[in-house]
């Protein structure tokens, strides 16, 4: 695992200040096994590769993962998706085998997803939060609260390294 970490921290410092998303798939021992650029925005990066362990990949607006993201994960059986920013690391990982659709988890996010906004728009109008800063909160704070309403979800921010 130490092998992994160490070309993570590698690859995440190659490619974090990017202006467009790069995905960077690595096998258990921290071989690279593919890199694909995509643009602004999203990149199709799971690859059904064998020995693939984990992908990481930029965003370089400093967001956490997209709902995107976390659906590709949800359908795959990667064990490890994250995402690296100036200041972060994200990491997710499906603990259980789940045999849900595509449809299904997008309703269960889009449930937390609400109940996030719900919360923020208070805030904002009362001058709390700018609307800045309720979207760069936004998706880590579903995530956050998602991983506690289902028990195949786990997910971590670290600051990086
Ligand atoms: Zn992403």
């Amino acid at each position: 695992m130490q092998g992994l970490q160490k070309a993570l921290n590698r690859v995440e410092n190659e490619i974090v200040g990017n202006p467009y998303e790069t995905a960077v798939g690595l096998t258990k021992r921290g071989e690279v096994l593919y890199v694909r650029k995509g643009d602004k925005t999203s990149t199709t990066f799971i690859s059904g590769r064998k020995f693939l362990h984990t992908v990481t990949h930029n965003h370089p607006g400093n967001c956490s993962f997209s709902l995107n993201d976390i659906l590709a994960i949800s359908t795959s059986n990667l064990p490890e998706l994250r995402v690296a920013t100036k200041d972060h690391v994200y990491s997710a990982k499906i603990t259980k085998k789940i045999s849900l659709d595509k449809e299904t988890v997008k309703e269960l996010v889009l449930d937390v997803d609400f109940c996030v906004r719900l919360d923020f728009v208070p805030l904002i109008n009362n001058g709390t939060m700018t609307m800045e800063e309720a979207n760069k909160k936004h998706w880590h704070e579903v995530w956050t609260r998602f991983t506690k309403k289902v028990n195949w979800f786990s997910y971590k921010r670290t600051k990086r390294q």
